[in-house]
């Protein structure tokens, strides 16, 4: 694939195109993994058209790269060996490998490490089991903030709602029109705060669908800190979210 540069100042961009079926109006600035530039279009737009968009608003690629670029290099690539370090609830913590040929394996919290007891430590084993603890504290944590929270929103009338989990790419959370919350694994990775706020966040959304003036009051009310706690997930989502 041929790429095409942009002029920035006395910058010069290079950029990549792909055309992605699913995208169907606009185009998109994504990142490959060796931090260039891949510009994602609908099907039918034209190099030309592609470029000239891109020119006019060079200065929002330029933005775009000068934010996206240090994130990636903060984004931790998990090898799962021992001493490598695992967020939970907020707290970076090293993963100690105790192997025991013959035993089935568990994860536990102690003495401020991740103890994997396992089998055998290929890393593939060990990430399968580590994503499965995770599962299972989120549920735990995630339940038991649900009922906490939700026993101070007044309209969900003491009935927690129903909670789901699952890995998700870039929501933390959702509210279905049946009332079923949805909370991403990963969250249980970042502060408490997160979570609270994520949990009363989707409450409010049992009151109201859309984020107007009665959603933001009502998510005033049930947790004052949601603005420091939404800027933290913003800000830090590139490392919870792997
Ligand atoms: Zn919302």
């Amino acid at each position: 694939m041929k790429n095409k540069t942009l002029k920035y100042n006395d910058q010069l961009i290079e950029y990549q195109v792909q055309h992605r079926p699913s995208v169907t109006r606009r185009i998109h600035l994504e990142l490959n993994k060796d931090g260039s530039l891949r510009i994602v279009a609908p099907r039918r737009m034209s190099r030309r058209t592609i470029h000239r968009t891109l020119q006019q608003r060079v200065s929002r690629v330029a933005h775009f790269l000068a934010d996206a670029r240090p994130r990636m290099r903060e984004r931790p690539v998990h090898r799962y060996v021992s001493g490598e370090e695992h967020f939970f609830l907020g707290q970076k913590y090293p993963l100690e490998f105790i192997q025991e040929p013959g035993r089935r394996g568990s994860i536990s919290l102690i003495d401020g490490q991740i103890r994997v007891i396992v089998p055998n430590s290929r890393p593939e084993a060990v990430g399968k089991r580590l994503s499965r603890w995770y599962r299972h504290q989120a549920l735990l944590y995630f339940s038991t903030r649900l009922e906490v929270i939700g026993a101070a929103a007044s309209w969900t009338k003491d009935h927690a709602p129903p909670l789901r989990v699952r890995k998700m790419k870039r929501t933390w959370g959702s509210c279905s029109a049946r009332g079923v919350i949805t909370l991403n694994t990963h969250l249980v990775k970042t502060p408490a705060a997160c979570i609270d706020y994520v949990i009363a966040h989707e409450l409010c959304h049992l009151q109201e669908l859309n984020h107007g003036k009665d959603f933001y009051a009502l998510q005033e009310q049930l947790f004052p800190g949601w603005r420091k706690a939404k800027n933290h997930l913003k800000t830090r989502a590139h490392i919870y979210l792997v």
